[in-house]
């Protein structure tokens, strides 16, 4: 077995589901930020990628994607199931979102979660080399760190966590919280979001393992585990060189076009998930077309909404919910030829976007709750003249770093209304100041500087950066 000095375990490998028969395989760019999110450093070391194949039985084996290698691990039906479907996104994944829709406990899914958890762990074990970096992300992985340490205590492990880590008060409710607790903290460097993360995480270390808890470091088994905040960010100068090639350019020209060159285009891009406050806009809006503040004769609402695991009742459910609710509105106030609203329930790949970004006066971004929300740096990062509005829920982790963006709290639907409005009305002088300094930020806060931030604290020698 060929081992690596860098190894990442992600639930998926970053790899198009079709592998083309010459064996050749290119990035997957799912809709799913992750893999987009370690794209660009993984292109320029030599590292393997643990992680699941999107099959059922048998793995593949799998050629290498450039210097990078690839380490599918196989799950069966029933694995995807219990571990996937069930625990990683029925349990975990709605109460680390603020509960917004119930967490289901179901007590055969936690057996599975475990057992593929160690499955991970085995495969992670087995190509690092000795003294290896071992990146562990996400919830779908919380007890790897623990797993690993237990299997190879020689490897320096790093575990980030894409979503927010609940307060107390919720993380509480689950019925395995000491094990998913000391899980995570296996790692040498727990990594999230936001630093209240790290802050619910120390308080929870003192409550449930009565050890000594701080927002930066925990004292646990006689080791240091260090934690903090590292904000994940987006491939910037890739988005930008994306949004000034000329079938983008073209792209947006025909988009607009499309929808009536005078019209004023509300964007929202979407995977269909409950956290993002789909039905919310869906309901501000209509309530603006029937209070006549905005006319569908001069404004108009594109929603992309990416089918997500559709294997979920609860994603189901949604989609009904929202095809109905898009129905309603389109049925009450649109005209022959010019709907209220543009349903997209597929997904674009990045030019597609990058133009519809452009094309765009309004992006609005209205999570409930969102670990980051990469969807808001792109459509900055794709506003090369620094025009177009960013309305964004305080509830993304990314409206700690976009503060000029129009903040909105999406429970509120008369604030999300009034929001809009004042979107909409901005001068062009206001937008390019706010739109400017988002940009600016972005520059210096790429996915490169956030990868750079997590590796260097987590192993300050390591080769990537010397
Ligand atoms: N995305 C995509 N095609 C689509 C819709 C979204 O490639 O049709 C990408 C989008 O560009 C972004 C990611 O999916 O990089 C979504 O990440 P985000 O953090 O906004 O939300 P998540 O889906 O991870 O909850």
């Amino acid at each position: 077995m060929r081992q690596s000095s860098l190894v990442v375990v992600a639930n998926r490998l970053p790899l198009d589901d079709n592998v083309a028969p010459d064996g050749a395989c290119e990035w997957r760019r799912s809709p799913g930020g992750l893999a987009g999110a370690l794209h660009a450093i993984l292109e320029q070391t030599p590292a393997t990628w643990v992680g699941w194949d999107g099959s059922i039985g048998e793995a593949r084996r799998l050629p290498d994607i450039g210097t990078l290698r690839l380490r599918p691990v196989a799950l069966t039906d029933d694995e995807l199931r219990g571990y996937y479907e069930g625990f990683a996104n029925s349990t975990l994944w709605p109460l680390y979102h603020d509960a917004v829709e119930q967490p289901v406990f179901d007590r055969g899914w936690w057996e599975t979660y475990r057992s593929v958890n160690r499955r991970f762990a085995e495969a992670a074990a087995e190509v690092a080399e000795p003294g290896a970096t071992v990146w562990i992300q996400d919830y779908h992985l919380q007890l790897v760190p623990q797993l690993l340490r237990e299997l190879r205590p020689d490897v320096m492990i790093g575990f980030f966590l894409h979503v927010p880590f609940p307060p107390p008060e919720l993380f509480m409710q689950l019925p395995r919280r000491v094990e998913l607790l000391r899980g995570m903290l296996g790692a040498d460097l727990v990594g999230f979001q936001r630093p209240q993360a790290a802050h619910n995480v120390a308080q929870l270390a003192a409550k449930l393992l009565d050890v000594h808890g701080a927002d930066d470091a925990i004292h646990l088994d006689g080791r240091i585990v260090r934690t903090g905040a590292f904000p994940v960010s987006i491939d910037v100068a890739e988005m930008r060189s994306l949004s000034a090639r000329p079938y983008v350019l073209n792209q947006a020209r025909q988009v607009r076009h499309d929808l009536g060159s005078h019209k004023r285009m509300l964007l929202s891009v979407d995977r269909l998930d409950y956290t993002k406050g789909i039905e919310h806009r869906l309901t501000a809006y209509s309530e603006l077309l029937r209070d006549g503040k905005v006319k569908v004769r001069d404004t108009v609402m594109v929603q992309v909404a990416v089918p997500s695991r559709e294997r979920v009742e609860n994603y189901r459910g949604l989609r009904d919910r929202i095809e109905r609710e898009v129905g309603r509105i389109n049925g009450e106030y649109g005209r022959v030829g010019e709907p209220a609203i543009h349903y997209l329930n597929q997904p674009f790949d990045r030019a597609d976007l990058a133009a519809l970004y452009q094309a765009a006066d309004v992006m609005v971004v209205t999570p409930l709750r969102d670990g980051m929300n990469l969807v808001a740096k792109e459509f900055v990062a794709a506003r090369r003249d620094n025009s177009g509005a960013l309305v964004l829920s305080e509830f993304a982790g990314a409206a700690a770093e976009l503060g000029d963006a129009f903040l909105v709290n999406p429970h509120d639907v008369d604030g999300l209304k009034e929001t809009l409005l004042q979107a909409l009305a901005a001068t062009p002088r206001d937008l390019a100041t706010r739109m400017k300094s988002m940009r600016g930020y972005l520059t210096t806060h790429d996915i490169h500087a956030w990868a750079r931030a997590y590796l260097t604290e987590l192993e300050p020698a390591h080769s990537l950066f010397r």
